[in-house]
């Protein structure tokens, strides 16, 4: 009598299970378009689906990863003067993107000819060339420009502004740009280069622009890309890089004119001379972006990029021809303007 009891509940369960199989089978077929647009949206909008657990240097080891140096002309008016401190700014890391800071120069009085600035309280440890590659973005510049003198005169560090504008009609070349950027920073001995698109803002006051011993991807936390990483081997935007690694790699190629591919072939040629790159956590590394349209991606691109290897040691620093139109001072940059 159990065992009968036991079959016939057995017998029930798998014509249940095979009934609801069928009916499933059946729903697929005839939804798997929707199925379809469904899944992808999900994927779509899913917030973990890029990268954004990448290796970071932890905030309490941030200090003992920077390289402390200075153009030889501040060591020497510093001489005797208490070191400024920074690791208060890196701690506490103030939210930095608002206002005034965005639409207001606040007190431009101490920022001398050329955008420079140095704090005149403590000796400032670190001197950074910041390269800012630029063509027809008038607007973007602008802003750029007032915030970023609010921005790093909180951090007490002492720093250029470079603009290098390409002054031609032909493919925007933003790797050459840095590549000229870098001869004018090291003609005036700044032994740390930032190079910088003109529409991304770094929102924390922690992300100090200065060089770290490894190269740096400084705008990991992007909004553009929800606060993520798209790729780990993403070395785009903002990186640092001291001015002697620069020129060790040669540089950037300067064969990538029009856009992508350039900050790819950047990082191999980082990796293929066993360098490593860093970053810092998502909370010292958030940037917005200003809008703009997306540029036509280049159509030699890939093809350079995979061969990119064999030019290395030929195609950079090395190679450089560009004709320097005209070097300007302004209040808040000193701009050069490039024939390529
Ligand atoms: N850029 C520019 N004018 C141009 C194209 C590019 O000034 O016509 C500079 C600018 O600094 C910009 C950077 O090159 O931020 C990278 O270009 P873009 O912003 O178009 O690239 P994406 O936003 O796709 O990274
Ligand atoms: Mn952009």
């Amino acid at each position: 009598m159990r065992l009968n009891l036991f079959k016939c509940i057995y017998c029930e369960s798998v014509g249940h299970i095979r009934a609801f199989l069928v009916k499933l089978v059946q729903f697929l077929r005839r939804n798997w378009l929707r199925i379809t647009v469904f899944v992808t949206f999900l994927i779509c909008v899913w917030p973990n689906r890029y990268a954004p657990h990448y290796p970071y240097i932890p905030t309490d080891e941030i200090y003992d990863e920077l390289v402390e140096k200075t153009t030889q002309n501040v060591s020497h008016q510093m001489a005797g003067k208490l070191s400024c401190d920074y690791n208060e700014v890196i701690k506490e890391n103030h939210f930095m993107y608002r206002e005034p800071y965005i639409s207001t120069l606040l007190d431009g009085s101490d920022i001398r000819l050329g955008g420079e600035w140095m704090p005149s309280k403590c000796a400032p440890k670190f001197s950074t060339a910041v390269i800012v590659v630029y063509r027809q973005r008038e607007q973007q510049l602008n802003a750029f420009l007032i915030y970023i003198h609010n921005f790093l005169r909180k951090q007490l560090i002492h720093y250029r502004i470079f603009v290098i504008e390409q002054y031609d009609q032909k493919p925007f070349n933003r790797a050459m740009l840095f590549n000229i950027g870098s001869v004018y920073a090291s003609q005036l001995d700044f032994p740390c280069l930032i190079l910088h698109d003109v529409d991304l803002m770094p929102m924390n006051l922690g992300n100090l622009y200065v060089c770290t011993q490894r190269p740096r991807h400084m705008c990991s936390s992007l909004d553009k890309f929800r606060f993520n990483l798209l790729y780990h081997g993403l070395f785009g935007g903002v990186v640092s890089i001291e001015t002697k690694v620069f020129q060790f790699i040669n540089g950037m190629s300067n064969k990538f004119s029009g856009w992508g591919g350039e900050d790819d072939d950047f990082y191999e040629r980082i990796k293929a001379k066993n360098l490593e790159i860093c970053r810092f956590g998502p909370d010292h590394s958030q940037y917005t972006m200003l809008k703009h349209e997306q540029e036509l991606p280049s159509e030699n691109r890939l093809a350079f990029l995979r061969n990119g290897s064999l030019r290395y040691n030929t195609d950079g620093l090395n190679s450089l021809v560009y004709k320097e139109k005209e070097v300007k001072l302004h209040k808040l940059f000193t701009h050069v303007l490039a024939i390529t």
